[in-house]
């Protein structure tokens, strides 16, 4: 007989106490979401997603499908990137890099055009640092933390492959803040603490093709005047687009809450 036995949880009579903890803070997270202000402009980081309509709907803050929109664990996930941004300023830093995240007045480095509804912020950008053949200064600096899965195919593929969004977001910082050198990108890898280091060439073709994207998207006069990416709801693209309803003109149906549960993650944290 085995003296190695299993654990298994024992029931302590908290359990109730417990998930009703649990779910005050899953509502206090939805809640944050809920009242934080909504952008009055088209933000350059979502300018690579291919869907026009669905940058539109995204635009105008047409209200998601129901049960869609971000779970609290795909939001904390959303937290962890933010607060591990300071943290690898703080890594670059400490390796003798010139990182700047913030202008003199504490703000963000950033742009607006098209009479501010077109606009973003950037993470920062390096002014110099390590004299290393191949590393021209400055920089942009674009950071993000991956799961396992996404920071390896980004390390196989490189970021123009794996995260077209985020490539054509660097080329459009790149080109309005006037950064001909490109930029640099880091991820650091959630699970195993792993930093990819990618140096981007600027590609003046990609940002065009972006910001005349934004500018169809901002100038059109309704959704319906862009084209859908997906044949039909079915289709992959629209998998995890949270406008299924509107886009395809069953604003009425209800969401399974199976699939509202599937929607709730976006492809990059898969
Ligand atoms: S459902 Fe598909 S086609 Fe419609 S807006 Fe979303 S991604 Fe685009």
């Amino acid at each position: 007989m085995s003296i190695f036995k299993p654990e298994t949880k024992k029931q302590t009579g908290n359990e109730p106490a417990q998930a009703a903890v649990a779910a005050v803070l899953d509502a206090a997270i939805l809640k944050r979401q809920a009242e934080q202000q909504k952008r009055d402009y088209l933000g350059a980081s979502r300018w690579g997603e291919t869907c026009e309509r669905r940058l539109r709907y995204e635009y105008e803050h047409t209200p998601e499908d129901e049960g869609s929109g971000f779970s609290p664990e795909v939001l904390r996930i959303f937290d962890m990137g933010h607060d591990g941004e300071a943290r690898m300023a703080d890594y670059i830093r400490k390796a003798g890099f010139d990182l700047l995240t913030e202008k003199s007045d504490g703000h963000q480095f950033g742009f607006r055009a098209a009479d501010g509804r077109l606009g973003g912020h950037i993470d920062g950008i390096i002014a110099g640092g390590p004299t290393i053949t191949g590393v021209e200064y400055p920089l942009l600096w674009e950071n993000k933390a991956l799961n396992d899965r996404s920071w390896n195919d980004t390390k196989n593929k490189g970021v123009k492959a794996s995260k077209p969004v985020y490539y054509a977001q660097m080329q459009v910082y790149c080109a309005y803040l006037d950064i001909p050198s490109g930029g640099m990108f880091t991820a650091l890898n959630r699970d195993t603490g792993e930093v990819l280091v990618e140096l981007v060439p600027f590609d003046a073709l990609a940002a065009q093709e972006a910001s005349d994207r934004a500018v169809r998207v901002i100038d059109a006069s309704s959704p319906s005047d862009l084209s859908r990416i997906g044949k039909d709801r079915t289709d992959f693209r629209c998998k995890f687009c949270s406008f299924k309803g509107p886009c395809w003109g069953d604003v009425s149906t209800q969401a399974q809450p199976s699939q509202a549960i599937k929607a709730t993650k976006p492809f990059w944290l898969k």
